[in-house]
Formats: structure tokens, C-alpha cells, sequence
């Protein structure tokens, strides 16, 4: 039976995780855990990853129905599907020489694979449900970002709707104006 996301792998009991600024021994590996929406595809990473990048590209915009996507990319030796290798799907984009595995159950994207890195395997952030050891300092295809991504604007509650925020169309109104005298 998989573990439901955030329940503790420790026994009841068990000597607590490590501090971070400890730094563990080479023979006390950590390692972060993850999984699809149904729980059928788990996996684990040993920390830290590699790197961590926010991609912007229309390919994994697409791929996993976002504005982008933020990916966590490990050493392959150093990560495995501890449950439900068989449960995954694969996509070749032949195009752009690429590799994106699914689960089957769930569709939840699970990994990200270039034919340019091929020790490398990328994983989507949002799947871990620890630290990773590396923060996603870095964007690529910014270019391919589109207009109607969340940019930082700022936000006022929506007035008769708890928990909705918004921003004011003064951006849209300005660009109408702006096309009306091209
Ligand atoms: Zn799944």
C-alpha cells in the first residue's frame, strides 16, 4: 500500500530527522520522497539534487497544463521509482529529443528526460514532499513565458468571494488603449 503524501516514513518512536546544518555522513544518505496525485508511481532522490530550474517553455507549459514548470534534476544513480515502475507512460517528443513519463492511473507528469543530459533526470518540483537541497534559482526559455502568467501583480480580495484574490485589469485597459493608435 503506498504512503499517503505527508505521512511520516518513521515508525513511531524513531530518532528524528537531521537537522540541515548537520551535515550527514557518507554512509547516512538522505533522501527525499515523492509521488503522483494516486499514489500508484513513488519514488526517491538522494539529496541534495543537482539543480533546480523553473522552465518556461511552451513543450512543459503544455506537458503538465501550466504557466511553467519547476523542475528538480538529479543524477539518475542517485534516484529511483521505489513503487510502480511499471504504471508509468512514455511520451518520446522526437522533435526536441525528449523523454516525459507519466502515471498511467493519474496522468500526473513524473519525469522529464533531454537526450543532451542523459545522466540526468528531471523531476517535477511539486511531486516532493521534502526538501530537495536546492532552491530554483534559475529560468530558462523566458521567452516562451506567456502574457497571462502570474507575475508578481499586485492582489485585492475579491469582494463576496472568501479566499479569491485579484488583480485590477489596469495592464489590459492601457494595452486596448495602446492598439486602438497603432
Ligand atoms: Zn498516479
Amino acid at each position: 500500500m503506498a504512503k499517503r503524501p505527508g505521512e511520516s516514513p518513521m515508525a513511531p518512536g524513531a530518532k528524528p530527522k537531521r537537522e540541515r546544518a548537520e551535515k550527514p555522513k557518507a554512509d547516512e544518505a538522505e533522501y527525499a520522497h515523492g509521488g503522483c496525485v494516486c499514489g500508484a508511481v513513488r519514488f526517491e532522490m538522494q539529496v541534495p539534487a543537482v539543480w533546480a530550474w523553473h522552465d518556461h517553455s511552451k513543450a512543459s507549459q503544455k506537458a503538465q497544463g501550466c504557466a511553467y514548470a519547476t523542475y528538480i534534476g538529479s543524477w539518475k544513480k542517485r534516484f529511483r521509482i521505489a513503487d510502480g515502475e511499471d504504471n508509468l507512460g512514455r511520451f518520446e517528443d522526437v522533435e526536441r529529443k525528449t523523454t516525459r513519463s507519466f502515471c498511467l492511473t493519474c496522468g500526473t507528469p513524473v519525469l522529464y528526460e533531454r537526450a543532451h543530459s542523459t545522466r540526468i533526470v528531471n523531476i517535477p518540483r511539486a511531486l516532493f514532499e521534502s526538501r530537495t537541497g536546492r532552491e530554483p534559482r534559475y529560468h530558462t526559455s523566458l521567452g516562451e513565458a506567456p502574457d497571462w502568467a502570474y507575475a508578481g501583480e499586485t492582489l485585492a480580495a475579491l469582494k463576496g468571494y472568501p479566499g479569491v484574490m485579484w488583480s485590477r485589469p489596469r495592464k489590459l485597459k492601457r494595452r486596448a488603449v495602446d492598439e486602438m493608435f497603432e
